[in-house]
């Protein structure tokens, strides 16, 4: 399969990228590692007529922790540049974020795919955008009006549908503290495909007891999407064990309405919900 033509232009900085966009208008298209992007031209699901390539900006690949505590990602930063990284580079506390990435695709995927390519792209089901979703992160983007923070609830608005504007770049996705106790699974019918029910539990725990916590679900919305019955569970608080995790599992299993699709139907999906967010539990604990 080849792509429908288009013109290449290489971004020479982030500014220079987002000039370009606004330039060349609605009918271009950033393209970072190509991991989706080229797939979906390939099968003409996409047909941009200009790629601007930010793939070579080494301005928007760093990981930082701020003053704050918060992790910053810069967009063109790998996901395997994530699932390499050590304690010291990644910051106390986003550890789940590394082990993740373990679920995203292959390795030849995860050395060229990039994190904003992943949250821009806004599949359903990839990890990065649950990740977002489950612990608050924020979107930088850059336009020609400047910088914008956009909050990851308002961030997602559908099947690959963000509020990022045509002639905007994401240029950085910052965590904003730490999840020391948090774990992302998932059910997969082969490894390294995109999940057919995924979830993340971050809880707060204290002394053995949860005091609250957060459930994001992906798979079963056109967007990731938290659990507010499961979540209401974990405020009620508790000793962290199989009582208080069951309770939360069945809360945001009959709390869900997912589509059936080729995937699996809704009632198969609404089981895989119940059994990932117990164990999701399970292991955020363990950690
Ligand atoms: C076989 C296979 C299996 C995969 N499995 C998984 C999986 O299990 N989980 C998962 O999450 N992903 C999976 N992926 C997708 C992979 O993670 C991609 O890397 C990711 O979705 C997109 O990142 P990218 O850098 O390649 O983006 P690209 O493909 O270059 O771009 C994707 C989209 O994002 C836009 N974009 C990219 N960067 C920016 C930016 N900085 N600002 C604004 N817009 C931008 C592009 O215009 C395009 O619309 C898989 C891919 C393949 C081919």
């Amino acid at each position: 399969m080849k792509p429908a033509p288009f013109v290449y232009h290489r971004a020479r900085d982030a500014v220079g990228a987002t000039r370009l966009l606004s330039e060349l208008g609605d009918e271009s298209k950033v393209i970072a590692g190509g991991q989706s992007l080229v797939a979906m031209m390939n099968f003409r699901l996409a047909r941009p007529r200009h790629l601007v390539d930010v793939g070579g900006l080494k301005e928007l690949d760093h990981l930082r922790t701020g003053p704050d505590g918060a992790l910053h990602i810069g967009a063109l930063t790998t996901h395997h540049t994530v699932e390499c990284a050590s304690d010291e580079r990644l910051g106390s506390g986003f550890a789940v974020l590394r082990a993740a990435m373990e679920w995203v695709g292959h390795l030849p995927i995860r050395t060229r795919g990039t994190v904003g390519g992943s949250i821009a792209h806004a599949d359903a089901t990839a990890e990065w955008c649950l990740l977002a979703v489950a612990l608050d992160a924020e979107m930088v983007a850059l336009g020609p009006r400047g910088e914008r923070r956009i909050p990851a609830a308002d961030f997602f608005q559908g099947y690959y549908t963000t509020a990022l504007d045509p002639d905007e770049l994401l240029v950085e996705v910052v965590f904003p503290g730490p999840a020391p106790y948090a774990a992302l699974t998932e059910f997969a019918e082969r490894r390294g495909d995109f999940a057919i029910v995924s979830t993340v539990v971050a809880l707060d725990l204290r002394d053995g007891a949860v005091h609250g916590g957060r459930v994001a679900l992906g798979g079963v919305a056109p967007l990731p999407v938290r659990s507010p019955e499961a979540e209401a569970v974990l405020a009620r608080g508790g000793p962290a064990g199989p009582e208080l995790f069951t309770a939360c599992a069945e809360a945001a299993a009959a709390a869900a309405d997912p589509p059936g699709d080729g995937g699996g139907d809704s009632a198969y999906r609404t089981a895989l919900i119940r059994e990932l967010v117990r164990r999701a539990c399970e292991e955020a604990v363990s950690r």
